[in-house]
C-alpha cells in the first residue's frame, strides 16, 4: 500500500513550480490531489495529464488566493465532494521586489492577501472538519530567518507571519492528533526564482552546496511530513536551502 492511499490532499499553486512537484509526489503516493491555480490553465492541465498517466488522481480547480471568498469556497467544495480533507499544502505564493519608497497599498495588500490571509483562512476552513491524522503544511521561505538584501520587506514580513501561525495553530490543533509545519525553501530553479540569472548567482555564492534546488526536493519533505513518518512534527519550520542560511 502506498503510503498516503485513501488521503485527499489539496494543495493551492499547483500548476507551475514547487506546487506542481508537490501535486506529483503526493499523488505518486496515492493520494487524490485537489490543486488550485490563478491563470496558468494549460499548465495545469498538464499536471493533471502527467498525474493520471501515471496512474494517479488530480483535479486543478482554478480559484485566485487573493480572493477570499475563492479560498473559503473552494475548500467547502472539496469538503462536500469528498468529504473531508486529509492534508492542506498552502503553497500560492508571489514576490514583490521593489525600493521600499515605492512601495503601494495596493503591493502590501497584494502580497499578504495571498501569502498569508489565503494561507489563514484555509487552514481556517479546513480545520473545522480534520480529523486525527490531518496535516497542514505550509510553504514559506528561508528569507523568513535571513533577509538576504534589499528589496526583499514584504516578502520576508509575509513570510515570517507563517512562523507564528505555525507555531500557534500546531497548539491549537495538536490536541486533535493534526500537525502544523512550514517548510522553508531556499533557492529553487522555479518561474519564481530562475537559475540562470546574475541574481542567481550571488544566490549560490551564498549556499553551503551551490546549486539551485528543485521542486522535487521540496516536494519530498512535504511528502514526508504529509505521511505517518512526519506524526511527531508539529510547529516546526523546517528549512531545505542547501546551507543558505548555515
Ligand atoms: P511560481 O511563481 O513558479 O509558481 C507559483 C504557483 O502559485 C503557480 O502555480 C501559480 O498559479 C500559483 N499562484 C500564484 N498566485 C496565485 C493566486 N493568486 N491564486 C492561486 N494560485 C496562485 O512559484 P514557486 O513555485 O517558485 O513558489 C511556490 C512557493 O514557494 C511560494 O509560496 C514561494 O514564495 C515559495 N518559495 C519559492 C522559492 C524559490 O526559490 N522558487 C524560495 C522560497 C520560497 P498560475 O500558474 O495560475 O499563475
Amino acid at each position: 500500500m502506498k503510503k498516503l492511499e485513501n488521503k485527499i490532499a489539496l494543495v493551492t499553486g499547483g500548476s507551475r513550480g514547487i506546487g506542481a512537484a508537490i501535486s506529483k509526489k503526493l499523488a505518486r503516493e496515492g493520494a487524490t490531489v485537489l490543486f488550485t491555480f490563478s491563470h496558468a490553465t494549460e499548465k495545469a492541465q498538464a499536471v493533471v495529464a502527467e498525474i493520471k498517466e501515471a496512474g494517479g488522481n488530480a483535479v486543478a480547480i482554478q480559484a485566485d488566493s487573493s480572493d477570499s471568498q475563492q479560498i473559503t469556497d473552494t475548500v467547502n467544495a472539496a469538503i462536500a465532494k469528498f468529504g473531508h480533507i486529509d492534508i492542506l499544502v498552502s503553497n500560492a505564493g508571489i514576490y514583490i521586489g521593489k525600493a521600499f519608497e515605492d512601495h503601494t497599498l495596493e503591493d502590501y495588500e497584494r502580497i499578504m492577501s495571498i501569502n498569508v490571509r489565503a494561507v489563514y483562512l484555509a487552514a481556517h476552513a479546513v480545520a473545522k472538519q480534520m480529523s486525527a491524522g490531518g496535516r497542514i503544511i505550509t510553504i514559506g521561505s528561508n528569507l523568513a530567518d535571513n533577509s538576504l538584501s534589499s528589496q526583499t520587506t514584504l516578502y520576508t514580513m509575509s513570510k515570517s507571519a507563517l512562523q507564528g501561525f505555525t507555531r500557534g495553530l500546531a497548539r491549537d490543533l495538536g490536541p486533535k492528533g493534526i500537525t502544523v509545519n512550514l517548510v522553508q525553501p531556499g533557492p529553487i530553479d522555479t518561474d519564481m526564482n530562475p537559475s540562470n540569472t546574475e541574481h542567481a548567482e550571488f544566490l549560490r555564492g551564498r549556499m553551503a552546496i551551490p546549486k539551485y534546488g528543485t521542486g522535487e526536493d521540496i516536494a519530498g519533505l512535504v511528502s514526508f511530513l504529509a505521511s505517518e513518518e512526519g506524526n511527531f512534527i508539529t510547529g516546526s519550520a523546517l528549512t531545505i536551502d542547501g546551507g543558505f542560511n548555515a
